[in-house]
């Protein structure tokens, strides 16, 4: 859902940012046109997060954290946008209604839902009745899978053409179809259902709402596992395979097993084994940890032991670390599946197995990295040891980045003292990447790099936003000055400009409206920067001719008249300026 920007702005203005921020920082105290805090997104001594009132902003010159009042209750109390929008909604006393827009984007779900919902029976029906099935019944059976299971999950097998025909005769469109992510027009106009032929695994969400499917050939056509597209209802980076049978499970014992397939996370739940899920065929996201972290307080990783495997566990450990949850790998013997493994030696070997080959996260980086250690080459040991020091980096927790760096000077055999300190100079680099700056005391202020022209001037219509009326449309020619330039002109505020920004450039934009210069005079310094950047200007512009000049006199060009009156009068006129 979607709430109508006046509204926001309604929301917006009724919460003050000081008021806000101080319920969750009581130390927050005035300092000059700013208040000022010590930051609650990382650890430091020194307060360096800063609340704008006039600006109804905040950001850390610690960590770089920004945002809008939004954003920080969003932050503090892990909400969403919209969430944290309805929550000081509440406050202010201010009613939030759906738009017209998204009462018919709701009523478009619901169709697609039952789009979705029909399809999977349509699937399931057919699987357990139709004499068409059989190949798959066969097959299912074969894998070891019950008739319990294949209930519990509603599994399908769809033949060729059927849901397209029993679809249409209920009144859905083939456009209805193709936004429900069934089926796709081809090239040559005809339909293509996604699962035709293929045993279905119908894919749920938390409540248990069927929003996609996964399918599996049983034939020796490719791709052997097929997903339906993402829809409005259905992305794959934010849902996870067999979450919703196993919640009832997570909410007594909060442990989640991250397989691969569809079968890895079935098999499992039949022996039952609880907390099984799987990435729908996408790498492991942000998002999917945030799911993780709702039903979970520990994960292991259990994934193939192969190259792919291994590569697909690192970038899901480093997605863990940096989100802190807590996280251990576990592997199978190389070239076996979990459901294989399970159906073969019974759920207590299984478990027993995971149990034995727990690894932490950081064991697991350091044993994939054996083979640079081991060669006692002092550059490839560094090497390795730095990319373990990346990997320690992303956790924010300090306690844990101190555990690790043990374990790491331990396997690589370097003093400790020594593997802190390239730590630490790591960390020095790294400002503003994700997960560090929560682990350092002292935080790492803005590179005292000297703002451009136009950085300059930006900042002085950002303190005194009446001056803007003095620049011309065309005075800005870098371009994320150009871009703020524009918001501006068209009325955005502050907080709107920066929720428009990508992060680093909401980072560069905060720093420099939060900057506490106060100017005796903001006009007159406007003027002086204005005339710089018109002199910087025309210096570029007589360097240009310059150049042609040169090759004029060189005979390597057409002497041009104009040019060279044009030139003699820009050195005249930098002159007098004094440059
Ligand atoms: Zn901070």
């Amino acid at each position: 859902m979607a709430i109508p920007d006046d509204i926001i702005e309604r929301v917006r203005l009724s919460s003050d940012i000081v008021s806000v921020v101080r319920e969750y920082l009581p130390d927050l105290k005035r300092a000059g046109r700013n208040w000022k805090a010590c930051c609650p997104f990382h650890n430091e001594k020194t307060p360096s997060f800063m609340v704008s009132p006039e600006k109804s902003i905040f950001r850390c010159f610690g960590c770089g954290a920004a945002g809008d009042v939004f954003k920080f209750v969003m932050l503090t109390e892990n909400l969403s946008w919209i969430e944290s929008v309805k929550k000081l909604a509440k406050k202010a006393g201010i009613e939030i209604k759906e738009t017209n827009e998204d009462v018919v984007k709701v009523s478009e779900k619901t169709k697609l839902f039952e789009i979705l919902e029909s399809s999977a029976k349509f699937y399931h029906r057919h699987l357990l009745e139709s004499p068409l099935a059989k190949t798959a019944r066969q097959y299912l059976e074969k894998r070891g899978i019950n008739q319990e299971t294949v209930k519990k999950f509603q599994l399908g097998y769809a033949p060729r053409g059927l849901l397209i025909q029993s679809a249409l005769k209920k009144g859905y469109t083939s456009e209805d179809l193709s936004k429900a992510g069934v089926i796709t027009k081809t090239e040559r106009g005809t339909f293509f259902e996604y699962m035709s032929e293929r045993v279905v695994f119908p894919i749920f969400d938390v409540q248990g709402r069927v929003i996609a499917f996964g399918g599996r050939t049983l034939t020796d056509q490719n791709p052997k596992y097929l997903n339906t597209p993402e829809t409005i209802v259905y992305s794959k980076s934010s849902n996870l395979y067999g979450l919703f049978q196993t919640l009832p499970e997570l909410r007594k014992e909060r442990k989640i097993i991250v397989l691969e397939g569809y079968m890895d996370v079935v098999i499992p739940h039949q022996f039952g084994i609880s907390g099984a899920v799987a990435s729908l065929g996408t790498s492991f996201t942000h998002n999917h940890a945030k799911l993780i972290a709702r039903y979970a307080d520990s994960v292991t990783l259990l994934f193939d032991a192969d190259d792919a495997g291994r590569t697909a566990t690192q970038r899901a450990l480093e997605i863990l670390v940096e989100d802190g949850i807590q996280c251990s790998v576990s592997s199978l013997p190389e070239g076996v599946d979990a459901d294989e493994y399970l159906n073969e030696k019974g759920k207590e070997e299984f478990l027993k197995l995971v149990e034995k080959s727990s690894k932490s996260a950081i064991d697991f980086m350091i044993e994939r990295l054996s083979a640079a250690i081991k060669r006692n080459v002092p550059e490839t040991k560094a090497k390795a040891v730095s990319a373990l020091l990346d990997f320690a980096a992303r956790s924010g927790n300090s306690i844990v980045q101190r555990e690790w760096i043990k374990s790491i000077s331990q396997s690589v055999n370097v003093d400790e003292e020594a593997v802190w300190r390239e730590f630490k100079k790591k960390q020095h680099f790294k400002k503003g990447s994700y997960g560090v700056e929560k682990s350092i005391d002292v935080p790492l202020k803005e590179s005292r790099r000297s703002l451009s022209l136009e950085e300059k001037l930006l900042k002085v219509i950002l303190f005194d936003k009446n001056l803007m009326k003095l620049l011309s449309d065309d005075v800005f020619e870098d371009a994320r000055c150009a871009k703020v330039y524009g918001l501006m002109v068209s009325g955005a505020g502050d907080a709107d400009i920066l929720n428009a920004l990508g992060k680093e450039d909401a980072d560069w934009f905060s720093a420099l409206t939060m900057d506490e210069t106060e100017y005796d005079n903001a006009e007159e310094s406007l003027r002086v920067i204005l005339k710089d950047v018109e002199t910087a200007k025309l210096k570029r512009k007589r360097q240009v001719l310059e150049k042609e000049i040169l090759l004029m006199t060189e005979g390597k060009i057409a002497n041009d008249g104009k040019k060279i009156a044009e030139y003699k009068k820009l050195t005249i006129l930098l002159k007098g300026s004094g440059k």
